[in-house]
């Protein structure tokens, strides 16, 4: 027989309900134990929905975050965090995710550090190390949950973050090394699985995906020692990797005392049957075979193809999983009425990608005739697939056909462009811009929302629109700033304003993942071949130009975060439809700089998100992204210049594939990093023009002009004056009026400060 089980489930729920319950909580609108109910009910459904497996998870339920709970269960909240009376309690765990306003109450605490797990669009809550780190076991969320599951008649599986990669996320905060802490932590992990086998665990997953990571020789000995020690617990341990392959850590895994191994036999296929040879014969060998992260149906056919010799070989050693844990994945396709039915059944979310694999177990077990109806639609679904119109369009395979590396290249060097966009822009020293959106008033959403519902008609909408334009450039040119923004009212969000105007996405109603905490996003699916069909911003833009006398910039998103912010198609290589999505947004460009604009902006906030995991498949990916820009943004005339803007402060190891982009201007954050980034691009003798936020815009705070003159004085130590450019961190969007106009009024004064010093310099 083969044993099927899940390494994780969204928690979200699929209508927010957690998201719901966890804000009215923090508004006070909640107690702690209506929170509680949600939570209990919300794992109660999951596990329903999961209750077709041979093992449920239990674990993978969190309020926040399940790093954070292992650092609650292993008692490692930062010490700031905890009320001195008490232990950790729920707020504790709150004020470690979300941290305290200094406003409040006992004055302010600064959250975790949150940052990306792994190379997926989660965050979570670094775990904070220092010499002094002592573990202590907080077990009862764990044990509870597991005997409600069992109580609810599962067979319940805990699931936990693995010792090594819980260190290997961590930070150090006093530089102490990581691998100091791990005696002390595997004593507590020690308890933990005894007592968990004391509440009946039988088998215990454990996380560990550093695996799939390039480790050193430290590292993959704190995997051994862990392990060896680990080794005399009573239940049975399931090492899961995810996310990648073993590659040189393979041996190193197959040989970790454990009772089972986990791959993702999705990105990891090709390791399958080396897997198999080095794993010793004891252990069960669980594949993940369904795709965890994407949302399309799995071909079964071909998988029972080839699943079948490897259950013949392995029989009861094999078990099937999906790939990682659902919850980088919707919850239900079924609560999708309103989408494309043709589209639907090639797609699955997190209860029809458990569906699957039941499938996939009966077909091993019983035969595939059992399941033969299922496969046939199955087959069905996915050949329409293959051949429909709606994936496959001539047009746009025949123009992607012609495109030469000299598409991506601009007509003449930058230091040439330069002087030419110079006499056409006639800008002053520290030229002052914004990065592109200004407050999304309540009144701009309730119009849109309106648009949608049908309440209001297109021409009122797009009347809305044009007020808030002509307010955004007459608050600008009241502020004296130099290149304007129409201010993207009528964007809900940068990728799917673009995307509801491009062929070959699809929205979703419910698609919601989390991203971290109570934030959920809903990216569109890229399902087929993408086209322009209309432009997509020039009447916006010409209105906007119409105002001023002073340039406007256009305001695109560019093609990589197109694609790294969709559910993407997996019949072709990422890199063929990000070359899609870049002549799409080529064609907008054009039309641009037809329609006079001088200036043109190409955002690519999400470029960092899709470098891979391993640093030596960096090149590949770099390679196609860059280009795909290139080809986006450099077919226009060398007087038009070309901005980009990425919210984020590492460039030290991209600074290459930055500089190839080739963009005029380039802006980043910076504010928080207080400059620490401009000595990269200086090292690099970064060519063009750069833009160092001088504010960060996440902040309620008004800056003062003196602080941001200070921060530009530092910017112009580092790289010449002539090149730099004043602005914001990030696009205003989230902002008030009330904070956005005195922030940009101290941000034109401090670049006006500056200048009178370059003057006085040139005189
Ligand atoms: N132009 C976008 C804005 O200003 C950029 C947003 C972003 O970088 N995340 O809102
Ligand atoms: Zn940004």
């Amino acid at each position: 027989m083969v044993t099927t089980h899940s390494l994780g489930y969204p928690r979200i729920g699929k209508h927010r309900e957690l998201k719901f319950a966890l804000e009215t909580y923090w508004k006070g609108n909640l107690s702690a134990d209506e929170l509680e109910r949600t939570a209990a009910d919300l794992r109660r459904r999951h596990w329903l929905d999961q209750s077709h497996l041979d093992w449920v998870p239990v674990g993978d339920f969190s309020l926040y975050d399940q790093v954070l709970d292992m650092s609650a269960t292993l008692g490692n909240l930062p010490a700031r965090v905890l009320s001195s009376d008490r232990g950790p309690d729920l707020d504790a765990y709150f004020r470690a995710a979300r941290g305290r306003s200094q406003a409040c109450c006992g004055g302010g605490v600064t959250a975790g550090e949150m940052t990306k797990w792994f190379d997926t669009n989660y965050h979570y809550i670094v775990p904070e190390l220092d010499q002094t780190t002592r573990f202590t076991l907080n077990p009862e969320r764990l044990l509870a949950q597991f005997q409600e599951a069992r109580q609810q008649g599962h067979n319940a599986k805990p699931v936990i973050l693995g010792p090594v990669t819980y260190l290997w996320l961590a930070k150090s905060t006093d530089g102490s090394p990581k691998l100091d802490a791990l005696p002390g932590l595997l004593t507590v992990y020690g308890q933990l699985l005894e007592q968990l086998a004391e509440a009946g665990a039988d088998w215990i997953q454990v996380d560990e995906p550093a695996l799939v990571t390039e480790l050193d020789a430290d590292w993959r000995h704190a995997f051994e020692l862990a392990y060896h020690q680990l080794k005399g617990c009573r239940p049975k341990l399931l090492v899961t990797t995810y996310f990648g392959q073993l590659r040189e850590n393979l041996q190193l895994a197959c040989e970790l005392p454990v009772a089972g191994l986990h791959l993702d036999a999705v990105s990891a296929r090709p390791e399958v049957e080396r897997l198999i040879d080095w794993l010793p014969a004891h252990k069960v060998l669980s594949l993940g075979v369904i795709n965890g992260r994407n949302v399309w149906a799995t071909d079964l056919t071909p998988l029972l193809d080839w699943l079948e010799p490897l259950y013949a070989r392995l029989r009861d050693r094999l078990w099937l999983a999906p790939s990682c844990s659902l919850l980088h994945v919707p919850v239900d396709l079924e609560l999708e009425a309103a989408l494309d039915p043709t589209l639907v059944q090639w797609l699955a979310f997190a209860r029809q990608k458990l569906a699957e694999l039941s499938l996939l177990a009966t077909a091993l077990t019983d035969g595939r005739e059992r399941i033969s109806g299922a496969l046939s639609a199955n087959r069905d679904a996915l050949s329409s697939r293959r051949a429909s119109p709606l994936t496959r369009r001539d047009d746009v395979r025949a123009a992607l056909g012609r495109v030469t590396p000299q598409l991506g290249s601009r007509q003449a060097p930058y230091a040439e462009r330069a002087l030419l966009q110079a006499r056409r822009l006639n800008l002053p020293p520290y030229p002052t811009t914004t990065i592109g959106s200004f407050p999304q008033t309540p009144d701009i959403r309730q119009a849109r929302r309106a648009f949608r519902q049908g309440e209001l008609d297109e021409s009122g909408y797009h009347h809305r629109i044009r007020q808030e334009i002509a307010r955004c450039v007459e608050e600008q040119e009241a502020l004296g700033l130099d290149v304007l923004v129409h201010g993207e009212a009528e964007r809900n969000d940068m990728v799917e304003y673009f995307g509801e105007r491009l062929d070959g996405f699809a929205f979703t109603q419910f698609g919601w993942v989390q991203s971290y905490g109570s934030r959920c996003v809903k990216p569109p699916i890229l399902y087929g071949d993408v086209r322009r069909p209309n432009p997509m911003t020039i009447d916006w833009f010409r209105y906007a130009q119409s105002l001023t006398s002073r340039p406007v910039k256009g305001m695109l998103t560019g093609p990589v975060t197109l694609l790294n912010w969709s559910f993407v198609r997996d019949d072709q290589p990422r890199s063929e439809t990000c070359w899609q999505l870049a002549l799409a947004v080529r064609e907008e460009v054009q039309d641009l700089e037809r329609a006079g604009a001088a200036v043109i902006q190409i955002d690519e906030a999400a470029l960092r998100e899709g470098l891979p995991l391993r640093r030596s498949d960096w090149p590949e990916y770099l390679d196609w992204a860059i280009d795909a820009f290139r080809l986006a943004a450099n077919g226009v005339d060398n007087q038009t210049q070309i901005h980009t803007h990425m919210c984020y402060s590492e460039f030290n190891d991209i600074l290459d594939a930055i500089a190839r982009m080739d963009a005029d201007v380039i802006t980043i954050e910076n504010a928080r990093s207080h400059n620490a980034l401009l000595d990269a691009f200086r090292e690099v003798d970064y060519p063009n023009d750069l833009g160092p936020g001088v504010y960060d815009i996440h902040s309620p705070n008004v800056p003062a002009a003196a602080q941001i003159a200070d921060l530009l004085r530092q910017a112009a130590q580092r790289l010449p004056a002539q090149k730099l450019w004043v602005n914001p961190d990030c696009g205003l969007k989230t902002r008030r009026w009330e904070e956005v106009r005195p922030a940009l009024a101290a941000m034109v004064a401090a670049a006006a400060e500056l200048r009178e010093g370059v003057e006085a310099v040139a005189q």
